[in-house]
């Protein structure tokens, strides 16, 4: 172990130069790993200023390659979810901006803790390849219009390394840190504009209103250091976004969505996103341009050409049936009165042990896992009604799961209002 790292890592204050020493000394292997999870651990517990933020951002951007978009005539735009249950939105997102005319290389993770990921979703297409080249990648955005793939040993090499220690450390929720590795990928994707969805409620990192806007302010000035355009939203995650959540079953609604049959929640948040991204560059976009290119069949289209350009097949995807799982399990209403609440971190929980994530769940991912909600927030429901239907292809998992469920929701006999769906 150099001495002059344990020198490094105890500065009180830390220069571009310091943090691009200690990224780059644990990404080549030079620092060992109890060295950087001292740094993580002070970092954790002390912060960083936004200056400091900013040059760690730069500093994990510079580990890898940077694209370069510059020669397309289009906006080159991305959206960042900082993750729900249901979340299904990139995947309609990204083919709407593209049947606009926008660029969207979107670089997207796997599912953490209790939130889907839109990568192990789209991995329930038959075929479609989640790591591409980046030369192929690029090929796609100029192509196609939008690209939608994991991180690549090209891009942001330092924050997998890192990413993975602060996991294992139990140290993910650090706003600098999430900031260098959120907007570090998001930068090192070359794109002029970006979009947070920052999901708060009881099933988002963010619970509070409070630290949402928090985080949304870090990393808006993290991205505008950086030299790019950046709105923020803050969303509802007080329940499951749509009909479905899971892995295959929401890679269905998304389709169906693009081809005009999305629920409208789910709708609502992303045109909501989709106006709030061109309207920084073109601020005479309306509403009604977006629904007609969905109504037009233009985004599902995008959508096609994007699975095809990764080697996936929609046709067999389709043969799957995800929306046909072979076991199922419903949870009834012990009582007449209105749907008063959810407790969407549970619920989210409960997807990941039967396959739709990781967390309690060493077998992989289930493409059949999922769930189905009949009810939302406000609705009135009648004793013994379904109000969630899990899906799953293991007999034992969801007899598993039948055992342990406890109280998912709450009914009351008084109305109740549902939750704002943007704050
Ligand atoms: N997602 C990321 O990519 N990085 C973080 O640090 C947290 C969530």
């Amino acid at each position: 172990m150099r001495e002059e790292y344990s020198k490094l890592i105890n500065q009180d204050n830390f220069s571009f130069v310091d943090l691009s020493n200690i990224v780059n000394a644990f990404s080549t292997g030079d620092m060992s790993e109890d060295k950087m999870r001292n740094w993580i651990e002070k970092i954790y517990y002390k912060g960083m200023s936004v200056k400091e933020s900013a040059n760690y951002t730069q500093a994990i951007i510079n580990s890898g390659v940077k694209l370069d978009f510059s020669e397309l005539p289009g906006m080159v735009v991305d959206k960042h979810s900082t993750g729900g249950v249901g979340d299904k939105v990139s995947l309609i997102l990204g083919p709407l901006l593209a049947a606009y005319g926008c660029y969207v290389p979107m670089i997207v993770g796997r599912s953490l803790g209790h939130t889907g990921g839109t990568l192990d979703k789209l991995e329930s297409i038959p075929g479609y390849k989640p790591y591409l080249e980046l030369e192929d990648f690029k090929k796609n955005i100029k192509n196609v219009g939008v690209s939608i793939m994991g991180q690549t040993k090209d891009i942001c090499p330092a924050d997998k390394k890192i990413y993975a220690l602060r996991d294992k450390m139990n140290m993910i929720d650090s706003y600098p840190l999430i900031c260098g590795s959120i907007m570090g990928k998001k930068i090192a994707e070359g794109i002029q504009g970006l979009v947070l969805d920052i999901k708060t409620g009881n099933g988002a990192f963010m619970n509070t209103l409070e630290k949402a806007s928090k985080l949304g302010e870090l990393l808006k000035k993290i991205g505008e250091l950086n030299g790019l355009k950046v709105e923020v939203a803050i969303t509802d995650m007080n329940q499951p976004l749509g009909q479905f959540s899971g892995i295959g079953c929401e890679v269905s609604e998304s389709m169906e969505s693009l081809k005009g049959n999305g629920p409208k929640d789910l709708m609502d948040i992303v045109f909501y996103l989709a106006m709030r991204i061109i309207s920084v560059f073109k601020n005479d976009i309306k509403i009604k341009d977006l629904e007609s290119l969905i109504s037009s069949g233009d985004a599902f289209n995008k959508f096609i050409l994007m699975v095809e350009a990764h080697g996936g097949s929609i046709r067999e995807f389709e043969r799957m049936e995800y929306q046909n799982p072979k076991f199922r399990y419903s949870i009834r209403s012990k009582t007449d009165g209105y749907l008063e609440s959810f407790d969407t971190k549970k619920i989210g929980e409960k997807l990941s042990t039967i396959g739709a994530g990781r967390l309690g769940n060493s077998d992989g991912i289930d493409c059949y896992s999922g769930l189905r909600m009949y009810k939302k927030i406000s609705d009135s429901v009648i004793k013994d009604e379904p109000i969630i239907e899990f899906y799953c292809s293991s007999e034992k998992k969801i007899n598993n799961l039948s055992m342990e469920i406890d109280s998912l929701f709450k009914v009351s006999k008084d109305k109740c209002d549902a939750p704002a769906l943007i704050y």
